[in-house]
């Protein structure tokens, strides 16, 4: 008995120490799978054809990146439709990010997401850091790579953060963390999350061989796209009526792509301040 008690105990300081845990909690309340059947009709979790998210992180890019390995791997991702979102060290070693100008313009020109992955990414860097600390640490790093990028995320090295980071970063206007997690749930903490778990819905990785097996019919989306689409669609409130044949659809809130399959042959009307043209294909319609 005293035997279970004690892996008991253990198994429970572990998910607390993974950080893992209030994050289960929150998940019961705050689900990420949105209940998109109206019985009439259902919403879909993501935009156009798209059935599931694949998102591509690459951490640890810094100046001392290799141009020429980043700019092929870019070009596969490309030709593969996926759109990645590089963490990058901003101070790494001594050095600037943005005083490295040829990754600046090989980012620039494929259009690439940068977000924050700490400040000079030495171990535990936030870990046990205040709150105060942990703000000038951030501010420091994102001044650097806003000299050239707007700044939407932010990831902690090695995944060492602790309940400050969060608020620090929610108080520094960011828009979303991507963080570990045992459990593969979206959620809101202070920021929105979207935590890297070991299913690979977030994909990490920290080299640069274009050897990434992309999911088919995943949306690949950069992380400041998803985390607007993710925020949109899970404040979404959809009400209807229906009357003879037709079926009117309103939508507290509206953006392209949203798709809409009917279990009738209705004729749809869809209201988001005034009703909104789609394209539809048989029973499929798309905003
Ligand atoms: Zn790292």
């Amino acid at each position: 008995m005293k035997k279970y008690l004690i892996f008991y105990i253990l198994l429970i300081l572990f998910l607390f120490y993974t950080n893992g845990f209030y994050t289960y909690f929150e998940s019961v309340f705050y689900r990420e799978e949105i209940i998109e059947d109206f019985g009439e009709f259902s919403v879909s979790q993501y935009p156009y054809n798209y059935d599931s998210v694949f998102l591509v992180t690459v951490d640890d890019i810094s100046y001392y990146t290799d141009p020429y390995k980043l700019q092929s791997f870019l070009e596969y991702l490309k030709e593969k439709n996926v759109r990645p979102t590089l963490f990058v060290i901003p101070y790494h070693a001594g050095e600037k990010f943005t005083d490295n100008t040829h990754i600046v313009e090989i980012l620039k020109e494929y259009d690439v997401e940068v977000a924050q992955h700490g400040y000079t990414h030495t171990e535990k860097e936030f870990k046990s850091r205040s709150y105060e600390e942990q703000i000038e640490m951030i501010k420091k790093g994102r001044e650097i790579l806003e000299k050239d990028f707007t700044i939407y995320g932010f990831r902690s090295p090695g995944f060492y953060h602790n309940f400050e980071t969060s608020r620090a970063l929610k108080d520094l206007g960011f828009s979303y963390e991507s963080e570990m997690s045992i459990f593969d749930n979206f959620y809101v903490h202070y920021l929105p999350q979207i935590p890297h778990t070991r299913n690979r819905r977030v994909f990490m990785t920290h080299s640069l061989d274009p050897n990434i097996d992309v999911p088919k019919n995943a949306w690949s989306p950069q992380m400041k796209d998803f985390v607007d689409w993710w925020t949109f669609r899970k404040e979404l409130i959809v009400n209807y009526k229906v009357e003879g044949n037709e079926l009117y659809i309103f939508l507290s809130d509206y953006k392209e792509g949203l798709r809409i399959t009917l279990k009738k042959d209705y004729r749809v009307h869809i209201i988001y301040e005034k009703e909104l043209e789609y394209e539809r294909e048989g029973n499929t319609i798309i905003l």
